[in-house]
């Protein structure tokens, strides 16, 4: 229960809580939300889900502030990107307010789990959308679950927040295809990308760059988070068709046009790695995670040759990146103004 909850050393993983809120899309219509204290869902063995990845979601946050306030970081982003991903799977989608109404209802019923100012922790929301209709042929599903469960959370890989990892290139694997589905937040390109993601990571990587799928030449994002890198007055971050587009890294770009950086999105070489003097991982759960090194591992005929890109310190976290980070901490803490208006209050 809540009262055992340690909030320093939450880490990022699956809690039980009081309840999912959830509506089910069926002959036309949404029914009116529930929670349910019962997690374990009731549908057949023939749902699209179970098949065909007929599966989109979201992750968002919810803080208690300095002021003692909850605040919501842009729900109506997440709620947006839900409707593109669930009407690219051809599913029906629920409205903006239903989304932002059901993630609100489940902070409230999930309160006691909101871990409160100062421990650098948050309560993360898990919107899900996912196909439920019997069926064997291969369709886009016609009865849809739109479920908003959630789970206290602290730094996601349990290491300090800011503490730079090392990052590996994905050379024999991509996330997504050209012109696939990588710029949608589908439950597919996670399948896709779990088993490079193990290998990186018993190689002792923290993350796996992509690139991009087309011609292998630029860089796309990591493998759940975008991104970014500094470069003298330039926050540069790459544009391209099969990237997801991160809240967090849109949120970072106004914060960096804010201190009076200029951002630049476009094609970002792989070679301009030894360029960079910060590169950072950016997303929801982290916020950012600071790359300090990139190993790209080509093969050359027999041999596979690796070219490290060393970047800023392994130690601590690029000044830069780290005055945006905490900008936009404090703005969900409470502790700086929301000049933006991103943060939506629960009353
Ligand atoms: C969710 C996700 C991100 C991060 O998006 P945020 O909105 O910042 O949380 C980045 N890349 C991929 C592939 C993702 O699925």
């Amino acid at each position: 229960m809540a009262e055992q909850l340690d909030f320093g050393a939450l880490g990022f993983k699956y809690r039980k809580t009081n309840v999912i809120v959830s509506s089910y899309f069926k002959d036309g219509q949404w029914s009116a939300p529930v929670a349910s204290a019962d997690f374990n869902f009731d549908f057949s063995a023939f749902a699209g889900v179970f098949h065909y990845a007929n599966s989109c979601f979201e992750g968002l946050k919810a803080f208690r502030g300095v002021d003692g306030k909850i605040r919501l970081f842009r729900p109506d982003e997440n709620a947006k990107r839900l409707q593109r991903s669930g009407s690219h799977l051809d599913m029906a989608v629920p409205s903006e307010e239903m989304f932002i109404e059901m993630c609100l209802r489940c902070v409230k019923e999930n309160i006691e789990f909101l871990p409160p100012y100062g421990y650098n922790a948050s309560m993360y929301l898990r919107p899900v959308l996912i196909g439920c209709n019997p069926q064997l042929g291969i369709a886009s599903s016609t009865e849809v679950l739109f479920a908003v469960m959630c789970a206290p959370v602290g730094s996601y890989s349990g290491a300090a927040s800011l503490s730079p990892g090392t990052a590996v290139i994905a050379r024999n694997y991509d996330r997504a295809a050209p012109n696939g589905t990588g710029a949608f937040k589908l439950s597919a390109n996670y399948a896709t990308s779990l088993h490079p993601y193990n290998m990186a990571h018993r190689q002792g990587y923290r993350e796996l760059l992509f690139l991009d799928p087309a011609t292998k030449t630029y860089i796309d994002e990591f493998g759940s988070s975008n991104f970014l890198a500094i470069k003298g007055n330039s926050y540069v971050t790459p544009l391209s068709d099969s990237v997801l587009p991160s809240i967090t890294n849109k949120s970072l770009q106004a914060v960096a046009e804010d201190f009076g950086l200029k951002v630049e999105k476009r094609r970002v070489p792989v070679e301009e790695l030894a360029e960079f003097e910060e590169v950072n991982a950016c997303g929801t759960a982290v916020v950012i995670t600071p790359i300090c090194s990139v190993d790209d591992k080509q093969k050359l005929e027999d041999t596979v040759v690796t070219k490290t890109y060393k970047i800023g310190s392994p130690d601590k976290c690029g000044a830069v990146s780290e005055k945006l980070y905490k900008r936009l901490r404090g703005i969900q803490d409470g502790l700086e103004e929301d000049t933006h208006n991103w943060c939506l209050y629960l009353d």
